[in-house]
């Protein structure tokens, strides 16, 4: 897996604070943490505030 930001390589990284069952991904080139439950809850924000125009 390459980070969508830097095309960096991408670690496995498990996030028992969150949910034992969680692995998230994060690029050991710039940080970027890729994690498709944070990217939705994100999303459902904005859609939520009506801030999704702003934010893109
Ligand atoms: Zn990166």
């Amino acid at each position: 897996m390459t980070c969508q930001k830097c095309k960096g390589f991408m670690v496995e990284e498990r996030q028992p604070e969150l949910s034992t069952d969680t692995v998230t991904h994060r690029c050991i080139n710039c940080g970027f943490i890729h994690d498709p439950l944070m990217v939705q809850n994100r999303l459902n924000h904005l859609k939520e505030k009506g801030m999704l125009l702003h934010a893109a």
